[in-house]
């Protein structure tokens, strides 16, 4: 579906301001602190991103992380769900009144790109990490019921890295219950390039084991960023171990009677924090997507 949006947007007179509104991913909108409306060209329309991480804290470090961890945060650098509530009902309001076309961001975009789709809990560190998830989760549920919109999905974009706690375990269950998808990141086969471009205190083997157990019990994709690092491109090894990972966890989902809903792979559209780091071309992306096709992959691969 998101390729069909990509292709039909080349027919039509805003194609650039598209292009840019999708490459523009800033969490600053408004006067907001926390919410921010982006077209995802993955959503398929507009997103309505959620930010728990105003303090820019991760648990990962990876080298094309956009989030610019230099300066101080702003502030504030805590959460409150009240406050968050306020303006999701204001961004909501917004989105009723002109799908948020007086906002310079989304100028001169068709308003057929500009349909709610979802709410997206992702921001400027690891969305689990924050001890609001759950609270925030049910919020969403309660907002969709009062607001007339259960058709928008509750995403998730998560590194994956607490999927296992209970806490975590129980708000997944909650969003799964109400259209809820993961969004699981997998950038890497082998612990050492996962440590080069992630950079985390966790594991690779943890990640994994939490993406099965998340696969075999929730709707997930996985989302794989590829990019070149200090002039190297990931080896074929590189992209052989990690299609070995692939494997497993679609075997494990399909095992306990699931599905993946797919594989995302993309690569960097954004400044980076780090400046060695490159965009791969999409025939870089083709050759990953060939290689699991030749693993057996059965999921649906797509290219953003
Ligand atoms: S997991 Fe996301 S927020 Fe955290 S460092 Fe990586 S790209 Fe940045």
């Amino acid at each position: 579906m998101d390729m069909k949006i990509e292709n039909a947007s080349l027919n039509n007179g805003s194609t650039n301001s598209l292009k840019d509104a999708w490459a523009d991913h800033s969490r600053q909108f408004d006067k907001y602190h926390w919410v921010y409306p982006v077209i995802s060209r993955r959503a398929g329309g507009i997103s309505l991103g959620i930010n728990l991480n105003i303090d820019t804290i991760c648990n990962f470090d990876c080298v094309y992380c956009q989030v610019d961890r230099t300066v101080a945060p702003p502030q504030p650098t805590h959460n409150d769900v009240e406050k968050i509530a306020e303006e999701l009902s204001h961004a909501l309001a917004h989105w009723r009144h002109n799908k948020f076309q007086d906002a310079p961001r989304f100028q001169n975009i068709d308003p057929s790109f500009l349909e709610l789709k979802d709410f997206c809990f992702s921001g400027d560190g690891e969305p689990t990490s924050a001890p609001e998830f759950a609270e925030m989760v049910d919020l969403l549920v309660q907002i969709k019921n009062q607001e007339n919109l259960n058709y928008l999905k509750i995403v998730v974009i998560t590194n994956a890295t607490l999927l296992h706690r209970p806490a975590v375990q129980k708000a997944l269950a909650t969003m799964a219950a109400n259209r809820g998808e993961i969004w699981a990141k997998l950038d890497a086969g082998t612990e050492e390039y996962f440590q080069r471009i992630n950079r985390s205190r966790y594991k690779l083997d943890h990640i994994e084991t939490n993406i099965i157990n998340a696969a075999q019990q929730f709707p997930l994709r996985i989302q794989s960023m590829w990019c070149a690092y200090r002039n190297e491109v990931p080896s074929p090894a590189e992209i052989e171990a990690y299609a070995q990972r692939v494997l497993r966890i679609e075997a494990a989902a399909h095992q306990a009677g699931h599905k993946l809903l797919e594989i995302q792979l993309y690569s960097v559209v954004r400044r980076t924090t780090e400046a060695e780091v490159q965009a791969l071309d999409q025939e870089f992306l083709l050759n990953i997507k060939e290689a699991l096709m030749q693993f057996g992959i059965k999921t649906s691969v797509e290219i953003y």
